[in-house]
C-alpha cells in the first residue's frame, strides 16, 4: 500500500480552528475535518493578524478611483497597506506548503466572487467579482499550487483535482529533499499514467529532464522537473485523457482477460464517457486485474490512488463547476 507524505495546508483560521471572525464565530467544515489526520494544517487569520480585534467590525473592498481597498466604513480605517505588508511577510517566511484552503467570500482570504462595493455608505451597490486581498497575494506568490476555498471543494471535481494536486506535490517536496536523481526517476514511473492523464504534452518534456543525457546537476533537473510539473497539474484532468490512459492499462491485461470481462470493461468506461459513472468505476474494475496479476509496473502508479483512500468521497454539492 502506497504510504502518501503528509502535505502542509495554510488555512483560515476561522474554518474550525478559531473563533475570529469579525462577529465572534468560527465555522467548521467538514472536509476540512475530515482531512485532518492526513494533512499538517497552519491556520492563520489574516485580519487578526493586522491588529482587528475580535469581534471587529467588518471590514470590506472598497472602489477608490477605480482601485481596490480595504476599508472599515464604520471607523473609517484604511487597512489596505497593513494587509498587503502582512501577506508579504507571512508568505515569504513560508517555506515548506503544499496547498490552501481559504474561506469564501471574506475581503480578506476570498479567491473569487467577493462584494467589492463603490462607497462605504450603507446600501452602496457592489459587484461580486472581487478577490480578498490576502488570497490575492497568495496567488500571486503560490498561484502554482492548489488554492481553494472551503465552498468549492464540496463540488466533487473540484476536491478530486485539489486532492491529486495536493498529495502529488507533498510526494514531490518530499523528492526534491533528498536531491536524490534515483529518488526523481522513482517519482516520474510512478506517476507516468497520471501525468499522461493530466499533461501528455508536459509529460513529453518531462521524459528527457528526467534521462538527463547531459548529465546536469540534480539539482538543477529536479528545479526544471518543479516547474513542469506544476504547468502539467494546473487543469484537471480531461475525461477522454482518462479514458486513453485505462486503455493504455487495459493493454497489460489483453491476452489475460476473457472477451466477456473486456467487454465489460469497456461498457464501464463508456459509461464513464457518457458521464453516467465516475472514474473510480473502471478504476476499481482494472484494480482487481492489478492485484490478481500482480502487474507490478500498474501497482506503482498513483493514477490509480492520487490520495488516501479514506478521502475518496462521492458526495457532490453540484456546485462550483467551474474550476476557474
Ligand atoms: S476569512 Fe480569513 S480574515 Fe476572515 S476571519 Fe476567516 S481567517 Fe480571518
Amino acid at each position: 500500500m502506497k504510504l502518501f507524505h503528509r502535505p502542509t495546508i495554510v488555512i483560515s483560521q476561522c474554518l474550525g480552528f478559531a473563533a475570529c471572525r469579525y462577529n465572534g464565530v468560527t465555522i467548521p467544515d467538514p472536509f476540512v475535518e475530515q482531512l485532518k489526520p492526513y494533512v499538517t494544517y497552519l491556520p492563520v487569520c489574516a485580519e487578526v493578524e493586522i491588529g482587528l480585534g475580535v469581534p471587529r467590525d467588518p471590514i470590506r473592498i472598497v472602489l477608490i478611483n477605480n482601485e481596490p481597498r480595504l476599508l472599515q466604513p464604520a471607523t473609517g480605517a484604511d487597512v489596505t497597506e497593513k494587509m498587503r505588508a502582512f501577506a508579504a511577510t507571512y508568505l515569504t517566511a513560508l517555506t515548506e506548503v503544499d496547498g490552501f484552503i481559504l474561506k469564501g467570500r471574506s475581503p480578506s482570504c476570498g479567491i473569487k466572487d467577493v462584494k467589492v462595493y463603490r462607497g462605504v455608505e450603507k446600501g452602496t451597490a457592489s459587484t461580486n467579482k472581487g478577490r480578498g486581498f490576502f488570497a490575492q497575494a497568495v496567488l500571486e506568490r503560490f498561484g502554482h499550487l492548489p488554492v481553494e476555498e472551503e465552498g468549492r471543494l464540496t463540488n466533487f471535481t473540484i476536491r478530486e483535482h485539489f486532492l491529486t494536486r495536493l498529495f502529488t506535490l507533498a510526494d514531490f517536496r518530499a523528492v526534491k529533499a533528498t536531491g536524490s536523481m534515483g529518488e526523481l526517476v522513482r517519482f516520474h514511473s510512478d506517476n507516468k499514467l497520471l501525468l499522461m492523464a493530466y499533461s501528455e504534452s508536459q509529460l513529453r518534456l518531462m521524459g528527457p529532464l528526467v534521462a538527463n543525457r547531459e548529465k546536469k546537476p540534480p539539482a538543477e533537473v529536479i528545479a526544471a522537473y518543479e516547474t513542469h510539473l506544476w504547468k502539467a497539474l494546473a487543469h484537471p484532468a480531461r475525461r477522454t485523457a482518462g479514458i486513453n490512459v485505462l486503455m493504455h492499462a487495459l493493454g497489460y491485461f489483453s491476452d489475460k482477460l476473457t472477451s466477456a470481462e473486456k467487454a465489460y470493461f469497456l461498457d464501464a468506461l463508456e459509461k464513464y464517457r457518457a458521464e453516467k459513472v465516475p472514474l473510480s468505476v473502471p478504476v476499481s474494475l482494472l484494480g482487481v486485474w492489478i492485484a490478481r496479476f500482480k502487474e507490478p509496473y500498474l501497482s506503482r502508479q498513483t493514477f490509480f490512488a492520487p490520495y488516501p483512500e479514506e478521502l475518496v468521497t462521492i458526495s457532490d454539492s453540484g456546485k462550483g463547476r467551474d474550476l476557474g
